[in-house]
Order: structure tokens, then sequence, then C-alpha cells
């Protein structure tokens, strides 16, 4: 007879669930994984990967292009079906199997159905048609906690029309076997950003609609406005202070089924008619169907945990939460972080420990409150971690900000030809710590982890100033922001 029981059950096996399962399974408990879909989730098969390799390709070509010597050797375009084809081998054509048996070596049962709560620790699966079940229901139990790691999906605007016309969501812009030849992109974050570019790079005539003034609006203001501009040389149209008014579609030229017109898209500064509309307008949690209500909670709502990512405001304190659904931080790295330092937390609590969170401590996820890094991965890229100047100066933080041209460093000028970019270094003004980082710049993610390390060390300037950064290597304007600083 199947086993129902499990120390610790996780629901949804995406890159932050199976961390949460591996970790309890490494410290003496026995872990069930319920996943409705592919194990991996959506950062493997419909974010992260496949975005950042429709990226690559082109940034590559750029790159070759902007090294004198290099670039007479760029003599073709991009071959578009192999880049499609490096994309699909990287999501492993959408089969989770080496996944699978990654979970199988690691003592993790899988099991492929959507879990519901029912009460608590219980939880009944519908288990999946294909794959290991046959659409009957399980129930479950756990012995000492749930992980809901459910994660979450893309919202579609209110906009009237546009659902009719079903535009593409993150998924479709990452899983898509052509590209459209006109292709309007709706919302600038770094998902809206990032797919721009690479449908862009592939060929489709690609319309950006900015609803405020800026790209990247949630980071330091010169960030979108070095990708808005590298987006304009790219040939991308960037409408700022649009309001998408309504969507329609258009007569086909009738013939037949599939046979679609194309999109008309009325906004405050006219209509724009497209082929097809990728709606990249944030995330909703995917907790509508999770059975919350079981336990006392509000369906559709993200998850309010505590610093180990144990749900607030739930009987027993049995049911955790990491990763997207938890909306402290909607990253693939940080949800694996509080997975790690939840499962560590629950291990401990299952063998009689408190595990307090304590700040810093193996129980907390403290980087999640001022030291989350981020890379988007435009072309030039944006890394942060930190707070903005303006979310140190909303936070009460007394701060001095020093700000550095990434081209004047001399290792930037070898790394391409007119290297432009910058860099910004947000500084604590009593304590005389880093609390915040961003550059913009070709290759500017792998300037980033010297960055966290500071902010997460709240490395005093005093010692910093002894990190030396080698010569000739862009770190180097870690110097220049340094001496900028006044040292
Ligand atoms: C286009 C795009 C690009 C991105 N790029 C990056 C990047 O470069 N770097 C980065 O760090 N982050 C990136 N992100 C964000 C990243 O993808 C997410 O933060 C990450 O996938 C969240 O992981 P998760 O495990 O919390 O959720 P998910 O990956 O969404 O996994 C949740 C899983 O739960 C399953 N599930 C849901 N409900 C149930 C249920 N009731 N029963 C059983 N299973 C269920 C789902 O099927 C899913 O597999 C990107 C996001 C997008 C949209």
């Amino acid at each position: 007879m199947a086993d129902n029981t499990y120390d610790v059950i996780v629901i949804g096996g995406g890159a932050v669930g199976e961390v949460l399962a591996e970790r309890v399974v490494k410290r003496g408990l026995s872990a069930a994984i319920i996943e409705a879909e592919l194990l991996g989730g959506e950062c493997s098969y419909w974010a992260c990967m496949p975005s950042k390799a429709l990226l690559r390709s082109g940034e590559a070509l750029r790159a070759a292009k902007n090294v004198e010597g290099a670039t007479e050797a760029v003599t073709g375009e991009l071959d578009v079906a192999a880049v499609l084809a490096r994309r699909d081998s990287f999501t492993n054509n959408w089969d989770d199997s080496n996944q699978r048996e990654w979970a199988n070596g690691a003592g993790i049962t899988v099991l492929k159905g959507r879990a519901r709560l029912v009460g608590p620790k219980r939880m009944v699966v519908r288990m999946n048609d294909s794959g290991d079940g046959d659409g009957a229901e399980r129930t479950l139990e756990a012995r000492h906690a749930v992980a809901a790691c459910v994660g979450s999906f893309p919202r579609i605007p209110d906009i009237p029309g546009l659902r009719e016309v079903r535009p593409w969501t993150s998924r479709d812009a990452t899983s898509a076997k052509e590209a459209p030849r006109r292709l309007a992109v709706i919302g600038a974050g770094p998902v809206g950003s990032e797919l721009a570019q690479a449908w862009n790079d592939l060929g489709s005539q690609v319309t950006l609609l900015v609803a405020g003034d800026r790209m990247l609006p949630t980071l330091e203001p010169f960030a979108g406005e070095y990708v808005a501009k590298a987006h304009v040389e790219a040939g991308i149209d960037v409408r700022t202070g649009v309001t998408v008014q309504s969507v329609t579609r258009l007569a086909g030229t009738g013939g037949g089924e599939g046979d679609e017109g194309p999109i008309s898209i009325q906004t405050d500064q006219g209509e724009i008619v497209v082929d097809q509309i990728l709606a990249a307008t944030g995330r909703e949690p995917s907790t509508g169907d999770l059975g919350l209500e079981t336990v006392g909670l509000e369906p559709g709502t993200w998850l309010d945990v505590d610093d180990s990512c144990r749900v607030n405001g739930v009987e027993g304190g049995w049911l955790y939460s990491a990763g997207d659904t938890n909306h402290r931080a909607l990253f693939t790295h940080q949800g694996k972080y509080q997975a790690r330092i939840c499962g560590d937390a629950i291990a401990a609590r299952a063998q009689g420990e408190h595990a307090a969170p304590v700040a810093w401590s193996p129980y907390a996820a403290t980087a999640d409150h001022g030291a989350v890094p981020a890379v988007v991965f435009t072309d030039p890229e944006v890394a942060m971690v930190g707070l903005t100047e303006q979310a140190a100066i909303d936070q009460g933080i007394t701060v001095r900000v020093a700000e550095y041209e990434i081209g004047n460093v001399a290792g930037a000028s070898l790394y391409a030809d007119g290297y432009t970019g910058h860099a910004k270094l947000v500084v604590d003004q009593e304590r005389l710590v880093p609390v915040g980082f961003t550059a913009v710049g070709p290759g500017a993610g792998d300037l980033l982890h010297a960055a966290t390390v500071a902010v997460v060390g709240e490395v005093p300037l005093d010692r910093l100033w002894h990190a030396v950064p080698a010569y000739p290597t862009v770190s180097e304007v870690w110097l220049r922001l340094l001496e900028t600083y006044g040292m």
C-alpha cells in the first residue's frame, strides 16, 4: 500500500520546493513533493533558463561586434532556428525526467498531481492522469510540516479586450517556436525589458509600452535610462507614459481555421497594430485553489511568513512557505536561500529545538530585508543589491552616494570598445557601511557578488578600502567608487 504520511510535504516542486525537500531529507526527515506540472517549475521551463537562453546569443554577437579585431570576423546574423533549438535544450524540451531522476537519487518522493489542503497538515492530491497517477485522489498527512512552495503566475491586466485576444504571458514568450512579426510588450519591469530585447534580437518588430516615465521603475533611475537607450538603438520602439485603453482583434484574411487577424491596441497616444501582445505586468500568488480557507487563511493571497518562512496566523505553526508564494523576493536564488533556511528550521524543530529566527542565524532569511541581489539580463545588464538611494531615504537612513562611469575603468575599456556603463554605491552615512549598489553595463552581473558580500557583511568602508580589485578588471570600479566617495 502506498505510504501517505511523510515528515514534510512540499506542495510545489519548483526550484524552491526541490531545495527545501532536499534540505530536510539531508537532515534525516522523509519528504514528498507534490507537483502539478513539471518538476523544476517556472524557472527551468518558462522563466530564468529559457529567457536567458533566448538572450544570450544576441548578447554574444554584440559582444564580439564591440571588440575591434573580433568584429571583422562577424559576417552573419543570428541564426534564429539555432537560438530556439539551444533554448529548447536548456528546457530539456519541457521534459522533467532528469529532475525526477535527481529527486529519486536525493531520496525525495515525487507525486505528480495537484494538492489541496483539507485541514491542519492534511491534503488531498488529485493525481495527474499521465505519469504516476490515474486521476484518483490520495489523502496525505505530514508529521511535522507542510511547505507551500506553489509559486506565482502571470497577472493579465484588466484592459478591455485584452484577455479575449489571448495575449502571450511570460510562459508563451519563453517557449514560442517562432517570432511574431510585430510584438507589443506591455510592462517594462525586468521580464518585459528582457523579453522585448530577446524577441527584437530574434526578428520581431517590438513596441515596448511603458506606463510610467521610465523602464525598470523600481531600480535606480539611471538603470532604466541606459537600458531604454540601448533598446531604442537596437530598434525597439520604447513608448513611455502610455496608457493602454483597449485591445481588439481585427479581421483576418479569411484563410480559414487559425487565420487570426492582427491586434489593434488603443492607447492614449494612438493606435498600434501588432500580431502578438506580451503582458508582462506582474505576478499573482498561486494560492487560489490551495484550500487555504480550511486552515484559516484567505485563498488567493500571498502567504505572510516570519523570517524562518513559517506562515503567520496558523495554529500549531506547521505551515511554511518559501519562494514566490511568500512574496518576499521573487527570484529563484532568493527563494532557494529561503528554502535552505526554512528546511533547516523545520528539521531543527522536528528534533525538538526552538530554532528561533534570530537575525543572521541559520534559521532566519535575514538577507530578504535589505540584501537581495538581482540582475536584469538586458544588454547592458543591470545588477543591483540592497537598497536604492530612494529606498534607503524612505527607510530613514542618512545616505551619501558615490557614482562612477564604468567606461573610465581600464578593465572596462579592454572589455569592450566604447564601454558605457554606470555604477552607484549607496552608503549609510552614520554606520559608514554600504547598503546598496547598482551597476549597469555589459557584464555588470559579474560585479554583483562583491557588492552582495559587502552589503550582507556590512563591511565598513575603511575595511573595504583594503579589498583591492585586480588590474585591469571591470571590478576596479569599486576602487573608483570609494575614491569618489572621498577615501
Ligand atoms: C520570464 C521570467 C524570467 C525570470 N528570470 C529570472 C532570473 O533570471 N533569475 C531569477 O532569480 N529569477 C527569475 N525569475 C523569477 C523566477 O522564475 C521565480 O522567482 C521562481 O521560478 C520561483 O520559484 P518557486 O519555486 O517559488 O515557484 P515556481 O517555479 O512557480 O514553482 C511552483 C510550482 O508549484 C506547482 N504548483 C502550484 N500549485 C500547486 C498545487 N496546488 N499542487 C501541486 N503543485 C502545485 C507549480 O506547478 C510549479 O511547478 C523570472 C521569472 C520570469 C517570469
